[in-house]
């Protein structure tokens, strides 16, 4: 059956857990409904294996084909969907409204997980490949630590995947569109934190003080010139800071300021050099005034890199579904952490358009159902590409007499 057929005759179900799981939104690590019905689920289909707790939260389940993997060919390969909400209180009045005051899913993430469960479903119905596909299901997403949860927990050795895929849902790309591209496209991202040390004193008397505010000022507006001056015009990086703390005391300079921020790149070039021009400038405003600044950069994760190979392959299975609706999606400066999970197995993240709907992270955001069909479709095109007929039937030797 053609994939679109098969994926129609389970629309229902996946929007009837769509919409479940979007009335009992979790926040990261604390998935424990959401993990227990998506492992129900897995079990109910029959997956070979569901295990659960895998980086805390998480959720794997395991289906085999019934075809023998030809030699040298892809034997097993992951597909990510992530399962945790947001702190955010949801404003859309609709009948399947979180029924969790102050958290909601506004990032799709209920979607990514019902349109994975719908593909579940199908491959341990027919099993009709060769080889493994493994599908996981990652908590705390939005805090950024659920894919190193699972990678530390030994994801990718304990279930020995080759390859991995991910899909995120994408207000402003139409229904019945996929965005793909080749290479970075989601940013690799940094917490940036600058302590600033002066000396108090008294205003009146304020050439013996150093006032941390003063040097806070001209550390910033040196900061901002980096990636206008020092980064090539061509890259994409950005630097903002989203908090400053200093001094609280009226006619009393101020001795520290604090200063958190975000750098975001998607060249590790690029993000080299900043990290570099940021001490040297940080150094440089320190000699100047005499004030002691601190600097530490906390990586949160790489960029998302989608590899040319698998990302070619992702190209005909969404081709497959979509037709000529396919996007070459820009890359952007937003983070993923799929991207961990992208620095140590070849793969490719894709984009599953959902119309003209609010932004994601917006209080009236909403998952689009009429989109799941086309992402589900997708995970078994995707399938059927790396370990379908073609693969193990092809893949036999031609013998020449
Ligand atoms: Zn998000
Ligand atoms: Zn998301």
């Amino acid at each position: 059956m053609p994939v679109l057929d098969r994926v129609a005759a389970i629309q229902k179900d996946i929007v009837e857990w769509r919409r479940d799981l979007h009335a009992h939104p979790e926040l990261g690590f604390e998935e424990n409904r959401t993990a227990t019905f998506v492992a129900e689920q897995l079990r109910a289909f029959g997956c070979d294996e569901v295990t659960t707790g895998v980086g805390k939260t998480g959720v794997v389940a395991v289906i085999r084909g019934n075809h023998a993997v030809p030699d040298g060919r892809t034997k097993v390969i992951g597909l990510r969907a992530d399962m945790d909400a947001l702190p955010i209180h949801e404003t859309t009045n609709l009948p399947y409204a979180s029924k969790h005051e102050g958290v909601m899913h506004a990032c799709g993430h209920d979607g990514h997980t019902a349109m994975l469960l719908g593909a579940a479903k199908c491959l341990s119905q027919d099993r009709d490949f060769a080889g493994t596909v493994v599908l996981i299901f990652q908590p705390a997403e939005e805090i950024g630590a659920g894919a190193i949860a699972m990678l530390e927990d030994r994801l990718m050795d304990r279930f020995e995947i080759e390859q991995i895929y991910g899909m995120h849902t994408l207000p402003g790309l139409p229904i019945g569109t996929i965005g793909i591209r080749a290479g970075a496209v989601m940013a690799a991202t940094d917490s940036i934190e600058i302590r600033i040390e002066g000396r108090s004193g008294h205003p009146g008397r304020a050439h013996l003080a150093i006032d941390a505010i003063m040097v806070t000022a001209q550390l910033l507006n040196s900061l901002q010139q980096i990636t206008s001056q020092n980064v090539n015009a061509l890259e994409a990086a950005n630097m903002t800071f989203q908090e400053i703390h200093g001094g609280g005391t009226h006619r009393v300079i101020a001795e520290k300021v604090e200063l958190r921020g975000s750098l975001r790149t998607l060249s590790p070039d690029v993000h080299q050099l900043i990290k570099n021009r940021v001490r040297e400038v940080a150094s440089g405003v320190a000699l100047a005034s005499g004030a002691r600044i601190d600097v530490k950069f906390e990586p949160d994760h790489g960029c998302v890199y989608n590899s040319p190979a698998q990302t070619a392959v992702a190209l005909t299975a969404a081709q497959e579904i979509v037709g000529n609706n396919i996007e070459e999606t820009p890359p952007t400066l937003l983070g993923e952490d799929f991207a961990t999970m992208s620095q140590v197995r070849p793969g490719t993240f894709v984009f599953c358009g959902n119309g003209d709907s609010a932004a994601l992270h917006h209080p009236s955001f909403d998952f689009n159902d009429e989109s799941a069909a086309y992402g589900t479709s997708y995970w078994l095109s995707l399938v059927e590409k790396i370990l379908g007929e073609d693969t193990f039937r092809v893949a036999q030797p031609s013998r020449i007499v």
